[in-house]
């Protein structure tokens, strides 16, 4: 469909710039996102250790258990692999990949043990003097502004939820008399079907679930005369490239009589929703768009409802950098991805959120999904 490849080599360049600056000797990267975003490989996230070990003027070297060797592609002009044997100590061999670096920044998500197995290999190699930061420290600030192969990513991914969005909005998926469970699995099976890799999440909170914002799904049956919150996503590739995440909220009413005082307060999120998307342009800081959102929110008395932050940074991870929230004073920047999702939150009542992915653009932020965002009445 496109001509874009994604970077990695200058994503390689990026990093050892990076890491010169900041005095780290050496990258070890495992489980989670820093890895395929930097080679195209996401480790099993396994007891048996992945590393790729990264440094200023040697080939990168990811060691991967030999049974795992082959789903990697081999990328030579990345890395050399050195597939490691059951019966081999594969600390050991990290342990000299990785002698006399100093500073060593790994992943955020590698297991503790395997960090701790490290530390101790590293010190019985005899190098005393290594000191563990966070890869992603040092790597977020490259991973967060997206480059023109992400942003097709991370379009693509939200056309896909919005399919899904869209097929709820109008009605094709059955809701009164089902329970939330179900709801949720048929949004899972959807997601599957518009070329997600797997479910990330599918809540579904209907009535006074509506007000809990990271609800379970349960077996509560869903009635006419109430709100229903779906929000959904998950990694999504057409190829075999890593899949880039997609996340998206629609509340829906259930029926044809809406409380009034729900329209009420669902017609000031909306316009508080459009406002942050609005909002989100570079060199504004995050924390700012976040109070604008909460200060319209407020002044329709739904302040203290609006009990998160406004929105997350969004890629290989379902959240990361950056962060739209109170103390988060860095300006945003072009080509940062990331969600507007108000809500408010009613216990005993009922709940609503609006969300949709958004790239900070120049004029102002420009929503990647389209599936409508009015109430929409449904059964
Ligand atoms: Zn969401
Ligand atoms: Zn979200």
């Amino acid at each position: 469909v496109s001509e874009l490849a994604p970077p990695y080599l200058e994503r390689l360049s990026a990093a050892r710039r990076k890491m010169a600056e900041q005095g780290v000797g050496a990258l070890a990267l495992s489980i989670g996102a820093e890895l395929p975003w930097l080679v195209g490989y996401e480790a099993m996230p396994l007891e048996r250790l992945t590393l790729l070990v990264v440094r200023g003027d040697a080939e990168p070297v990811l060691l991967v258990p030999r049974l795992e060797a082959p789903r990697v592609r081999e990328r030579p002009e990345l890395f050399r692999l050195r597939p490691w044997e059951e019966h081999e100590d594969p600390y050991a061999l990290a342990a000299s990949e990785l002698k006399g670096s100093g500073v060593i920044a790994i992943s955020d998500r590698a297991w503790a043990s395997a960090l701790l197995a490290l530390q101790r290999a590293i010190s019985q190699a005899g190098d005393a003097s290594v000191r563990f930061v966070s890869a992603g420290a040092l790597l977020s600030p490259l991973r967060s502004q997206k480059d023109p192969w992400e942003l097709s990513r991370l379009a693509g991914a939200a056309k896909a939820a919005d399919a899904v969005a869209s097929a709820l909005v109008g009605g094709a998926v059955r809701l009164v008399g089902r329970t939330e469970r179900a709801v949720s699995r048929e949004i899972g099976e959807r997601l599957l079907a518009e070329g997600h890799r797997r479910v990330g999440f599918a809540i579904v909170a209907s009535g006074e679930n509506s007000a809990s914002p990271h609800h379970e799904p349960t077996d509560r049956t869903i009635c006419p005369g109430e709100p229903v919150v779906c929000d959904f996503g998950g990694p999504w590739s057409p190829d075999d490239e890593p899949g880039y995440c997609s996340d998206i909220t629609r509340t829906l009413w259930v029926g044809e009589q809406v409380d009034p005082y729900f329209a009420t307060c669902y017609a000031v999120l909306q316009e508080a929703q459009a406002t942050g998307v609005a909002a989100a342009r570079p060199g504004q800081p995050a924390e700012v768009v976040d109070a604008e959102v909460r200060a319209r929110l407020a002044s329709a008395g739904l302040g203290e409802a609006f009990v998160h932050r406004l929105g997350h940074g969004i890629g290989l991870d379902e959240h990361e950098e950056p962060y739209l929230v109170a103390g988060a004073r860095s300006p945003l920047l072009e080509r940062q991805v990331f969600s507007v999702e108000p809500g408010f939150y009613l216990p005993g009542r009922f709940g609503a959120r609006i969300e949709d992915i958004v790239v900070a653009e120049a004029g102002g932020g420009r929503a990647l999904n389209r599936a409508p965002r009015g109430l929409a009445l449904v059964d």
